[in-house]
């Protein structure tokens, strides 16, 4: 029976789901474990654990972080996150205003191109999410140049397209180091996705706790290279769906199965981490 899911995205970042939608879920599967992990924000957390209060279900303040590497964009989780850490919040909001900045640049130049799209529009599709590339490329299609995000992307606001622009990013090491830092337990988010299993041994130097062993799109074959690697670096093996809502009349909140033991095992590090630190002060 799955009761744990640890990476879930709700609307504060590119979900579809509501904090409170993705808490009702979970109650409704009789999950008793899940981590709200949002791309580069904490704005979902406080509402989904509110959500929770007396419904048997733990809410585990997480996080996704994006960060760059030359070729490739690889994802950190971050698990008992405390959401007040000030390098936490700085961070988070200069990846914020990079992402606003840059999309505001990328709308006039989409323009320049005679794509008749405005900044107010991208920011309405938006709403209370974090501004993204697939909102203009949403915008695109309402405007009736595209029929599909990926021919938006393909054609306008793709990496090496003519409208695309870099943004502000973390890398791999800095984002373990912040989750570290903000008391959490780093972990890297489907390494079979990422294909970067030469960071492993860098980023674990760096503070890295865990992998993603259990994913919705890792296959059997994934799970067993990536658990054994996590026995070799004494990493722990987490997992959770990587839910957004709907998806292909699939939704994929606890589908994946993820030993409950991991709940405890990431609680374990943190306490060990509040140890160190009392014992270094
Ligand atoms: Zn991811
Ligand atoms: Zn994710």
């Amino acid at each position: 029976m799955m009761n744990v899911d640890l990476h879930l995205h709700t609307t504060a970042s590119d979900g579809s789901f509501t904090p409170t939608k993705v808490v009702d879920k979970a109650v409704e599967l009789g999950l008793k474990t899940i981590a709200i992990t949002d791309h580069d924000t904490i704005g979902g957390i406080e509402e989904a654990q509110l959500a929770a209060v007396d419904k048997n279900l733990e809410v585990i303040p997480g996080i996704e972080l994006n960060t760059d590497i030359s070729d490739a964009e690889v994802h950190i989780l971050g698990y008992y996150i405390n959401t007040n850490d000030l390098k936490l919040t700085d961070t988070l909001s200069k990846l914020r205003n990079s992402r606003y900045n840059r999309a505001q640049r990328m709308v006039k130049k989409l323009n320049q191109l005679g794509i008749d799209i405005t900044f107010k529009r991208v920011c309405q599709l938006a709403g209370e999410g974090s501004l993204g590339r697939v909102h203009i490329a949403q915008a695109i299609i309402e405007s009736g140049y595209v029929k599909e995000i990926s021919q938006a992307f393909d054609r306008y606001i793709g990496k090496g397209s003519p409208a695309y622009i870099n943004r502000y990013k973390l890398t791999p090491v800095e984002a373990v180091k912040l989750v570290k830092r903000a008391g959490g337990v780093p972990v890297l988010a489907h390494p079979a996705l990422a294909k970067r299993d030469y960071l492993i041994p860098e980023l674990v130097n760096a503070g890295l706790q865990g992998l993603e062993v259990y994913h919705s799109e890792h296959d059997e074959d994934d799970v067993q290279h990536y658990a054994a690697l996590a026995e070799e670096y004494e990493l722990i093996k987490t997992g959770g769906s990587d839910c957004h809502g709907p998806n292909k009349g699939r939704t994929l909140i606890g589908t994946v199965d993820v030993p409950s033991s991991v709940v405890f095992k990431l609680k374990e590090s943190t306490l060990d981490l509040v140890s160190l630190n009392s014992m270094s002060s």
